[in-house]
């Protein structure tokens, strides 16, 4: 090794002025190409100070080529589509439910113009945001009054603090759930200022339990859906009318957290039951939460439904400022929740239930017309197959309910000490394309469930550009 010279980077100066960084000022801005140098040559610095580059790998025209690639890179935004091709139909990692088109155009509208977001058109008055969407809200559920928020995490931390902080909030110990992302019911219960008295054991809660709960310092009575587990065998949990007559019976509000929230009967489209928001007022539950985005269909909100007094009383809460929904989600949630005044044409026009009801007949025929082209662009060393296969509703949903579906298995034809890393190397190659197509890993294969797969010439036309590491 020569260590006798010395290489030194080229000035921030020069290379501004070099002229293969011209194109690059006009292009991208001087500011942005000022700072990708910057970071550039501060990256080099220490590799160039421990002689682990030549002089040709620091040259000006080397460099501007590579802060030419990296503007590019960072020109690209962040959030990014993807195919999901994972089973899990309302991903909450990857955005959860889509939005269907009349949505989409309310968004545009509210994104472009000013609008009447806080603002009565008839009188000429100050109004209220939540009157948007109060009408169809009652009409679909037969709640008395809504408030939104941001997200159902935020419709359940905003009730607990309006109607039970400083009291004590009795709920069985086979609803202490926690759902993913840190969301905790004891957590939020305790961030709400709500004292938690939990009755009942895990498995079998009983209205004797929750009576005997009962004391000077109760606030309210809280019931949750189990969401993401299912409690199976010797149990017992006590109906929501039976619980609701004896909150009533104390002067006690019932709160319940439906997590999903579905606004009609999914049998009718094959699906697996749900509770019902209506089923559960209907009950006697004084507030009901749930969210905007997961069977519902529609943006990322949390819906709180009940009393005409109690929502008065949590529309007084300052946290209510706090959390509230912006307009955009506003607009989509109207648009949405207006689709549902016409259920026979719900699955058409709905993107998540016409997801959710796709005949698995469908996918497997789709499966089968895509699998030439997937075995063509993986080679040899791949087997790949149409096969049934079974997802999941996701968010929270069914959690022990599979949806029949169908999907390419990718297999390696390996030896097993190298399956792994193949499938790996796949898995990557998969998420390096334009649009990232994500799967899943299971059972020595790499399994896409194209479920969801709509945009298929998107999918096909990038196929020719992966590139699986050996
Ligand atoms: C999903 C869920 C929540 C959280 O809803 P987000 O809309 O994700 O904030 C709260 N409670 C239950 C029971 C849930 O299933």
């Amino acid at each position: 090794m020569s260590a006798s010279v010395a290489l030194r980077l080229p000035s921030i100066d020069g290379l501004l002025r070099h002229p293969a960084c011209l194109p690059l000022a006009e292009r991208y801005g001087r500011e942005a190409l000022l700072a990708s140098l910057r970071q550039l040559l501060d990256e080099l610095r220490s590799s160039v100070v421990n002689g682990q580059l030549s002089a040709a790998e620091i040259s000006p025209d080397v460099l501007a080529g590579r802060v030419g690639e990296r503007l590019v890179q960072q020109q690209r935004s962040q959030v990014r589509r993807v195919f999901n091709l994972t089973g899990t139909v309302l991903h909450t990692n990857l955005g959860r439910a889509l939005l269907p088109e009349k949505a989409i155009e309310a968004v545009q509208m509210a994104a472009r113009y000013p609008l009447n977001l806080e603002f009565d058109l008839a009188s000429g008055k100050r109004g209220d945001r939540d009157d948007l969407i109060e009408g169809l809200i009652r009409e679909l559920t037969g709640a008395e009054a809504v408030t939104v928020v941001n997200n159902n995490a935020a419709a359940v931390l905003l009730t607990l603090n309006s109607l039970g902080a400083r009291k004590e909030g009795i709920i069985s110990r086979g609803e202490l759930i926690e759902i993913g992302g840190a969301f905790r019911i004891p957590d939020i219960m305790a961030r709400a200022g709500v004292r938690l008295h939990e009755v009942g054991t895990t498995n079998r809660t009983h209205a004797r339990d929750y009576e005997a709960a009962i004391s000077p310092r109760s606030g309210l009575i809280m019931r949750v859906h189990a969401s993401n587990y299912s409690i199976e065998g010797f149990t017992a949990r006590v109906a929501t009318a039976e619980l609701a007559e004896l909150a009533h019976r104390h002067g006690l509000p019932l709160l319940e957290d439906l997590g999903s929230g579905s606004l009609l009967d999914l049998t009718r489209w094959g699906l697996p039951a749900e509770p019902t928001v209506r089923q559960a007022l209907l009950d006697g539950a004084d507030i009901v939460t749930f969210s905007g985005d997961k069977l519902l269909g529609g943006p990322q909100a949390g819906l709180i439904v009940g009393s005409k007094a109690l929502i008065a009383k949590i529309k007084k809460n300052p946290l209510k400022r706090a959390l509230r929904v912006d307009k955009l989600t506003l607009a989509a949630l109207e648009a949405v929740l207006g689709l549902y005044r016409d259920p026979d044409r719900l699955a058409e026009r709905l993107p998540s239930l016409r997801l959710l009801t796709r005949a698995q007949a469908d996918i497997f025929a789709q499966a089968s017309r895509l699998q030439p082209a997937m075995a063509g662009a993986l080679g040899e060393v791949w087997r790949v197959a149409a096969v049934q296969s079974l997802g999941m509703i996701g968010s929270g949903s069914q959690p022990v309910a599979r949806l029949p579906s169908a999907a390419l298995c990718l297999r390696p034809q390996v030896s097993r000490r190298l399956r792994g890393r193949h499938l790996l190397n796949l898995e990557a190659a998969l998420r390096a394309l334009p649009i990232p197509v994500l799967g899943r890993i299971d059972d020595d294969a790499l399994w896409l469930d194209l479920r969801q797969l709509d945009d298929e010439p998107a999918w096909l036309g990038q196929l020719s550009l992966l590139q699986v590491a050996q």
